[in-house]
């Protein structure tokens, strides 16, 4: 089995290639997922939402909306509000460009996207 380092690598090869990766979607991984992690995960959602937080530093260019898997997040007068079901992925947090979204403290440490795994 590989190494969670090299895969990773490799997907993000991928990515930079055009190629997405297209796994977990079959019905069986769906059945997987519902099981192993969504159905325990919902009823973590609420007390993960109160932790997500977009400050006034927002401009309201919705690439945090458009790429929230759990569609959590709405643009309102120009502004993003969140929801109820985050999910603690940080795809927001990692693509938001005014880094405006936290969720644990204050202050974006790192935003971290597929580039990052490509030398
Ligand atoms: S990505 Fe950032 S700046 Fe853009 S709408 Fe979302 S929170 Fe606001
Ligand atoms: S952390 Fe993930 S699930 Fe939560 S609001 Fe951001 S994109 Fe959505």
């Amino acid at each position: 089995m590989k190494s969670a380092d090299e895969r990773i690598e490799q997907t993000a090869m991928q990515i930079k290639a055009g190629k997405y990766p297209r796994e977990g979607l079959s019905f069986i991984a769906h059945i997987k997922g519902l099981f192993g992690q969504r159905l325990w995960f919902y009823n973590k959602t609420a007390s993960y939402s109160d932790k997500l937080k977009i400050s006034d530093l927002c401009v309201g260019c919705g690439l945090c909306s458009q790429n929230c898997p759990m569609g959590n997040i709405k643009i309102e007068d120009n502004k993003a509000t969140a929801g109820g079901r985050c999910t603690m992925c940080y795809r927001c947090i990692s693509l938001c460009p005014k880094q405006a979204i936290t969720l644990i403290g204050e202050k974006v440490q790192e935003q971290c996207r597929y580039e990052k795994y490509i030398t």
